[in-house]
């Protein structure tokens, strides 16, 4: 993304930092305006997550902590406005009530790629899986990366691993994952053990 759609992109969104005040403010309007103020907010909402969507580098955090890509399912009533008010447009009184903490629909939390790896632990969401480094990324030992033998790839050749527990088992030299009717025979081997790691879920972890 080039530095003046970024630019442009974070001015949209800081525009709507302050959405749930301004709507608070509008409560006293009469119905169809209030409806014609929150549509208005409904498509500057529209046009900041489509600079971000436009831009192609965007992940979605999901509350519970898991990344998505801006078309997973699952993240579609945030992502998608039109949906995300509905509920709200359909009750007015919910939005006019200011002394709930709801009277606006929640903005998706978006993230660029940068933001996503610069996070100590995070899980990639299975079913919309982004391409991110981890599957499961958690904090190890200051200066360490924790992740599943499932999880490596061929950007890992050559990195040397440890357990958890701290023994080196030098670098990884190959992976191979056999798909058959009778199950998945995973392998990734590493230069410094005898037999290979067969269990996906096996912890490993590599200096960062
Ligand atoms: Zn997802």
């Amino acid at each position: 993304m080039t530095e003046t759609a970024a630019g442009q992109r974070n001015a949209a969104w800081d525009e709507l930092a302050d959405r749930e005040d301004r709507i608070r403010s509008l409560r006293h309007l009469a119905d169809d305006e209030l409806r014609a103020k929150l549509l208005d907010t409904l498509r500057e909402e529209e046009a900041a997550v489509g600079h971000w969507l436009d831009a192609g580098d965007c992940f979605v955090m999901s509350g519970a902590g898991s990344v998505h890509l801006p078309i997973c399912p699952s993240m579609s009533a945030f992502i998608d406005r039109g949906k995300a008010w509905a509920p709200y447009l359909d009750d007015l009184e919910r939005v006019r009530d200011w002394h709930g903490s709801d009277n606006v629909p929640p903005m998706p939390a978006l993230l660029t790629r940068a933001d996503v790896e610069a996070m100590s632990a995070y899980k990639a969401c299975p079913v919309c899986a982004p391409a991110l480094d981890h599957r499961d990324k958690r904090a190890g030992a200051k200066g360490w990366t924790v992740l599943k033998a499932g999880s490596l790839d061929r950007r890992h050749l050559g990195t040397a691993f440890s357990l958890p527990d701290g023994s080196e088992i030098g670098a990884l030299a190959k992976i191979t994952t056999v798909h058959t009717l009778a199950g998945t025979d995973f392998r990734a081997e590493f230069d410094g053990l005898g037999s290979p790691i067969t269990g996906p879920a096996t912890e490993l972890m590599y200096r960062n």
